[in-house]
């Protein structure tokens, strides 16, 4: 077999699409994040970036009445966000929509609250920053979690791992510092719990690898990237001190 698009699209969807999750966060902490923003229109306008199956989007859905929209790229993410929206009964207020966030298609000033954990970082934490401003409305918020170094002195198995991963992590403070730069005044921030990487994200994905490697054994690249998963929780194991996801909630300032 050979490791084409189509097949990476397949081991994606069978890797991530059975997660209750597709990265650290949890109700609580979205809630958390929720209870930072000020005031808002009754029926606000929601775009959640990199919804994945969309546990934060139905989380949203719940805190407030008004319309959300999941955006990602992958039908098997947005199929199970639209399962769920179907069974608990909100289709016509929580819709999905097939973009990619580095081109997103929305008029500008159109949203009144943009949401997004564990995804910014693909298209860049600063990108993401710009591109979102113009399509929030004046004083509208953003709430995005982020990957961040804790400390300053990561050890350098911790720091070569992250260079190849995404070598623009930064420290809490110089985000806060790009957060301001880009136009945001910041309302709070706090750390992901470790938990949050384990109960709906990682100790699932471990349950799921060995059935994972049986089905790709033929395939190297696959395996290569199972691999990767494996390396990658081991990190977070011996070194959740000097990293994580900071979750940082932030008004657009005019
Ligand atoms: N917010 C979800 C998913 C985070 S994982 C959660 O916390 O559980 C990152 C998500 O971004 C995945 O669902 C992936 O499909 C999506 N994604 C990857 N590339 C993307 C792109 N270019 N545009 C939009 N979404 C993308």
């Amino acid at each position: 077999m050979d490791f084409n698009d189509e097949l990476f699209a397949k081991l994606m969807a069978d890797m991530y699409g059975p997660l209750p999750r597709q990265g650290p966060g949890s109700p609580e902490t979205t809630r958390r994040a929720f209870e930072l923003l000020g005031q808002m229109p009754e029926q606000p306008k929601v775009l959640d970036v990199g919804c994945g199956t969309g546990a934060q989007t139905m989380e949203l859905a719940k805190l407030t009445p008004g319309h959300v929209i999941g955006l990602d790229v992958f039908d098997w993410a947005l199929d199970g966000l639209a399962k769920k929206v179907e069974v608990a009964g909100l289709i016509g207020r929580v819709h999905t929509i097939q973009q990619s966030m580095d081109a997103m298609e929305f008029p500008e000033e159109t949203f009144d609250l943009i949401w997004s954990e564990g995804a910014l970082y693909i298209m860049g934490f600063e990108n993401a920053l710009k591109a979102c401003r113009k399509l929030l409305k004046p004083g509208g918020y953003l709430a995005a979690s982020e990957a961040s170094w804790f400390r300053e002195d990561p050890p350098d198995e911790l720091r070569e791992f992250w260079m190849v991963g995404y070598p623009d992590i930064q420290t809490v403070d110089d985000n806060l510092q790009l957060i301001a730069d880009c136009g945001y005044e910041v309302l709070g921030h706090f750390h992901l719990p470790d938990a949050t990487w384990w109960d709906d994200y990682y100790t699932p994905m471990l349950k799921l690898l060995p059935q994972l490697r049986e089905k790709y054994s033929g395939v190297p690249d696959a395996l290569a990237m199972l691999d990767e998963n494996d390396t990658e929780m081991e990190m977070h194991k011996k070194y959740s001190a000097f990293y994580g996801y900071e979750f940082f909630v932030c008004r657009r300032s005019d």
